[in-house]
């Protein structure tokens, strides 16, 4: 059948019938907001490329998680910004380290009950060379230290596991960290908190705004020696496959919007909960859009999170969560 038998236009034509025949939606508990926690109280720093987002001590993030949970959000993903930094992260996996010492306090307010806390797994944000795994001197100047790494991941999810983490979300991209953390987490005692792994991360122009956030760019080099790279669609299946095998619940797609075609060969392929990150890039540049008057903010916000919903996205960690939930 052909025009005039059918006219898309028909269901069209008002609110309530464009309603009845949407495909995707959005709901508030699908968002999970990312928090940057830094020592101190009282402590709410603007950060300045990402206009909204800001570097929260402790007693400013369990006030944010009490909104979030108002809101109806899905749950909070924290990064740390430690006191000092060394060589070898410390800091990730101290037992007084500033994401445990955040867990415990947001476990013991009563935001936290409808909120799922996941803790950012990962070194740069402590180490003082800013790379995701320790450093080592080679043929080439220097290499991330593949291996000795794993150690220090494992040691920090666990950490995070026993200050009240719900789940842990590894985000380095060295290999095998997953079999790692999941070994380590079983040996304590945590055999039923899952594991997010950031599956898919691009090394990406994308993430710039986040490293003012999380104060973690590295000091020489780049991440391309772990991260991949953005042309490839077959080896992020491959990853993905890969951390499935070692024990990964859930994965995470890293960027979203440039990566919107990955997000959706991962969900042909995968039957697994699977999340994407509309990363700082993506926000701030929308941000910088709303300031000019360039964009309807609104509907932008909400069309940049349906867009990576339908995609194949089951949750989205956003920076724009608490807004769209205002606007849901
Ligand atoms: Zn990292």
């Amino acid at each position: 059948m052909t025009f005039p038998a059918n006219r898309m236009r028909r269901l069209r034509r008002n609110d309530a019938l464009r309603a009845l025949v949407r495909e995707t939606v959005l709901e508030p508990g699908d968002l999970i907001y990312p928090l940057f926690i830094c020592p101190g109280e009282g402590v709410r720093n603007p950060v300045s490329s990402m206009p909204g987002v800001f570097n929260l001590s402790i007693d400013e993030a369990v006030r944010e998680a009490q909104e979030a949970a108002k809101l109806g959000l899905g749950g909070l993903l924290l990064f740390g910004l430690p006191e000092s930094k060394d060589e070898e992260g410390t800091g990730a996996y101290d037992e007084n380290g500033i994401v445990q010492q955040a867990l415990r306090a947001l476990k013991q307010s009563d935001a936290a009950k409808n909120l799922v806390l996941i803790g950012d797994v990962c070194l740069c944000e402590y180490t003082s060379h800013g790379h995701c795994g320790v450093v080592v001197k080679s043929r080439d100047g220097f290499d991330i230290d593949n291996d000795p790494t794993l150690e220090l991941l494992a040691r920090t999810a666990v950490s995070q596991a026993k200050a009240g983490a719900d789940v842990v979300a590894p985000s380095d991209m060295m290999d095998g960290r997953v079999a790692a953390i999941r070994k380590a987490l079983d040996t304590e005692g945590f055999g039923q908190t899952p594991i997010l792994s950031y599956a898919s991360k691009f090394a990406s122009a994308f993430y710039g705004p986040f490293r003012e956030a999380a104060d973690s760019a590295p000091q020489f080099g780049d991440r391309r020696s772990y991260q991949m790279d953005g042309a490839n669609m077959r080896e992020a299946m491959r990853e993905i496959e890969l951390d499935l095998e070692e024990g990964a619940d859930m994965i995470l797609m890293k960027p979203a919007m440039p990566y919107l075609d990955v997000v959706h060969a991962a969900r042909e392929r995968f039957g697994v909960p699977m999340g994407a990150y509309q990363v700082s890039g993506e926000y701030s540049m929308l941000q910088a859009a709303f300031e000019k008057g360039w964009l309807d903010r609104n509907r932008a916000i909400l069309e940049s999170l349906l867009g990576i919903r339908r995609a194949g996205a089951d949750f989205i960690v956003t920076y724009f969560a608490k807004d769209a939930a205002k606007l849901l």
